[in-house]
């Protein structure tokens, strides 16, 4: 994984971006099965490390992913800052400054059950780890950026079958089928987003 400060850079506008389009529905899906607030607790997120990307991008990759971490606790709040907040910070404490890709996707996994493990919640609970489980088996199967975008996006809207068994969507039981998470929903935004950046 060689990147540089202008990818990074490049990355953190793009994602902000991405999220600040899709706020509003983002919102909406949380308000079908939660409280409403996940559109705009992302859109804090993004743009609070918008706004620290020149200090973040000019970091090793790494400590780049730890500060993003970091930043995204701070900032989004709810269940989803400290569930991205997880992810980003382990993907970074794990990565070798080194690391090729074989190792990232390594790394990825076990920041991947780390989230698990934080959230205890696992595969079909109708959260953002159905989507971080297949965009993570795509990549070990080293799929093209283009098919890991669709599986992520595939793999968000196939929650919608899904009855939540973590978060507040939980609460509704079989009333959250026949919604797509919200939180899944914003994890492949941004996989696709980051798989579009390394597909040009
Ligand atoms: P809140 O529910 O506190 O308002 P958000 O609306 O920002 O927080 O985020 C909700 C999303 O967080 C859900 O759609 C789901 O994907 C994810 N989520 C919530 N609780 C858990 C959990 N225990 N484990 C994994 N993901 C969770
Ligand atoms: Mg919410
Ligand atoms: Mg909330």
């Amino acid at each position: 994984m060689q990147l540089d400060a202008e990818d990074i850079s490049a990355l953190i506008v793009l994602c902000r971006a991405e999220i600040d389009r899709h706020g509003e529905h983002l919102g909406l899906l949380d308000s079908a099965i939660g409280d409403g607030d996940h559109g705009t607790n992302m859109r804090r997120g993004l743009n609070a490390v918008f706004t620290e990307r020149e200090t973040i991008a000019a970091l090793p990759l790494p400590a780049a992913l730890e500060r993003i971490g970091l930043v995204l606790v701070m900032s989004i709040g709810g269940a989803a800052g400290p569930l991205y907040g997880t992810l980003l910070m382990e993907l970074g404490r794990g990565l070798a400054p080194d690391a090729n890709a074989a190792a990232f996707v390594a790394t990825l996994e076990q920041a991947i059950a780390a989230v698990a493990r934080r959230g205890r919640a696992g595969p079909g609970d109708k959260t953002l780890l159905d989507v971080l489980y297949p965009v993570q088996a795509a990549m070990l199967e080293r799929s093209a950026p283009e098919r890991i975008a669709d599986c992520a996006l595939s793999a968000a809207r196939s929650t919608e079958a899904m009855q939540a068994r973590r978060g507040r969507a939980a609460f509704l039981g079989a009333r959250s089928v026949g919604h797509e998470d919200p939180g899944a929903s914003s994890c492949a935004l941004l996989a696709a987003t980051i798989c579009g950046y390394f597909a040009e």
